[in-house]
């Protein structure tokens, strides 16, 4: 099954679940990162095809898309990178590097 931007629904999808703003956020946080994956440094032109914007704090662990889409919970990665990103070791890591990761909401019931 084809999944990701590849997929011809995915624009569809990003809209539902990542909110109306994501759009704006990504951009705004390709631009702070310069176009360049955070994680190994590669470039946009180097990558070949757009960078990924990755939710440090995944989106399930906030009440709404807008609080998830914050930038200090924002960072440019490469499609690469992206994957490691997935890792509850990779987001510590994250952490520890200075980024200010906002605390996960716990959902009542
Ligand atoms: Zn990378």
């Amino acid at each position: 099954m084809v999944s990701g931007p590849e997929n011809p629904l995915w624009e569809g999808k990003i809209y539902r679940k990542y909110g109306s703003n994501w759009h704006v956020q990504r951009d705004a946080a390709k631009h702070r990162d310069g176009y360049a994956c955070k994680h190994c440094g590669t470039s946009e032109h180097a990558h070949g095809r757009a960078l990924e914007v990755h939710h440090i704090v995944r989106l399930l662990d906030f009440d709404s898309t807008e609080a998830a889409n914050v930038l200090t919970n924002l960072i440019t990665l490469c499609t690469k990178c992206h994957r490691k990103a997935d890792s509850e070791l990779y987001r510590a890591r994250k952490a520890a590097q200075g980024y200010q990761v906002p605390p996960a909401r716990i959902r009542p019931g």
